[in-house]
């Protein structure tokens, strides 16, 4: 057997946004909850659930929408920065995006050509 070395979404969900430097699976259409977010380099996407990230250190960062505590994530197999995950928002407006994970536009790409 081949060992994989990235985790593969299910062929039920072959909507996928993946890593645009190495092709790793990040994250499944049906996880995606807003378009409508601002990253440092540009548009984001707001995800319920990603896969193949690593987490970092959360900090508190003054966002937009006020304060949060923050973590960068990675991609597990080539280790590009491609967002952070929300560990805890301080506005009530805001506790939605605790535990979810925001990916920049510029690091994916959707995989089958799907638009
Ligand atoms: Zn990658």
């Amino acid at each position: 057997m081949v060992k994989t070395f990235q985790h593969y979404l299910g062929s039920e969900c072959h909507r996928t946004y993946s890593c645009v430097h190495c092709r790793a699976h990040l994250a499944g259409h049906t996880d995606l909850i807003s378009k409508s977010f601002q990253g440092s380099q540009g548009r984001a996407y707001l995800f319920n659930e990603v896969v193949n990230v690593d987490s970092g250190i959360p900090q508190e960062r003054l966002l937009l929408t006020g304060m949060h505590a923050v973590s960068d994530i990675h991609c597990k197999c080539c280790k590009t920065t491609l967002g952070w995950k929300y560990e805890r928002a301080y506005e009530n407006s805001q506790k939605y995006k605790e535990g979810k994970f925001i990916i920049e536009l510029i690091h994916m790409i959707k995989d089958n050509g799907w638009s």
